[in-house]
């Protein structure tokens, strides 16, 4: 299936490096002129570049700090702005800290719901009005494999993530008749900075070296190896296609098949 989106908006929240990144330039090798968002601009500005070199389209890049409405609002208008309206929408954000009941205060717990899930709800509020002028939207949720297979010490992750897919099903029959998708994916394991820097983590904690800690990830994993950021951001630009149409309200692993559930 040969995916075209030219003629086709896109924003991509927290879009400078890794799924973020890899979802904004599948979209934009497919035809779609796309904003992303990060808060750092020298990393957006390096991603723009890249995005420029890979493809043809048109793209802004937008500082934004997805946990402060006031630069959600400012990033959708100065999309809009630009490009004239959105069709594909694709919430994503940097992951909370880990931690357990005992550790994480209520601070942790607020900010956590701000920024990973509040901004979801703020930037899919501000596009559905778009999408149904146009009958036409993708709204696709990056979450994590934990919102269905929650582990211990990963509170915040697995508590609201498994929000957005309530949310994300419920927004899902809301939409539906006005041409809108919206659907959840739960990426495994996916070799971007941020599973570095984890996989460091734990092999220093465990006194392991790296290398050893992720040839243990992936013998965990049924397919054997980690993930590209490319790997998922297929499903994205399947997902952002007119093609999936019949496909709303669904929660999609993408993890090698290491989710060991049926539903
Ligand atoms: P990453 O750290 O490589 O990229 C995160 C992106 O979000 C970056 O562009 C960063 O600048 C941006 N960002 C972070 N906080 C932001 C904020 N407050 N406002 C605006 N932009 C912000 O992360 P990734 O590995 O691509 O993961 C993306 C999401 O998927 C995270 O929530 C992560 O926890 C989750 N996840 C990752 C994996 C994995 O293996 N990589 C697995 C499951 C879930």
């Amino acid at each position: 299936m040969k995916v075209d989106l030219t003629g086709k908006t896109a924003i991509v929240c927290g879009a400078s490096k890794g799924m973020g990144f890899a979802s904004a330039k599948a979209l934009a090798v497919s035809g779609a002129n796309v904003t992303i968002l990060a808060r750092n601009n020298d990393e957006l500005k390096r991603a723009e570049q890249e995005l420029i070199r890979e493809c043809a389209s048109k793209i802004l890049t937008v500082q934004c700090d997805l946990s402060r409405f006031e630069d959600i609002k400012n990033a959708f208008d100065e999309a809009i702005n630009t490009f004239g309206s959105v069709e594909i929408l694709v919430n994503n954000t940097g992951g909370p800290k880990p931690g357990r009941l005992d550790t994480l205060s209520d601070e942790d717990w607020k900010s956590a719901f701000e920024s990973l899930f509040l901004s979801v709800v703020r930037m899919t509020r501000l596009s559905v009005p778009i999408m149904r002028q146009n009958k036409f939207g993708r709204i696709i949720n990056i979450t994590s494999i934990l919102a269905k297979s929650p582990s211990e010490g990963m509170g915040l992750s697995n508590a609201i993530r498994a929000a957005i897919l309530g949310f994300s099903k419920t927004l899902s029959r809301e939409v539906a008749k006005d041409g809108i998708t919206v659907n959840s994916l739960c990426p495994g394991a996916i070799a971007t900075s941020r599973l570095e820097n984890l996989i460091k983590l734990d092999a220093k904690e465990e006194k392991i070296s790296p290398e050893k800690m992720r040839n243990r990830i992936e013998s965990g994993i049924p397919s054997g190896f980690i993930a590209t950021p490319d790997d998922f951001a297929n499903a994205v630009l399947f997902l952002a296609s007119p093609e999936s149409r019949y496909v709303n309200g669904t929660v999609i692993q993408i993890d090698g098949g290491e989710y060991k559930g049926l539903i």
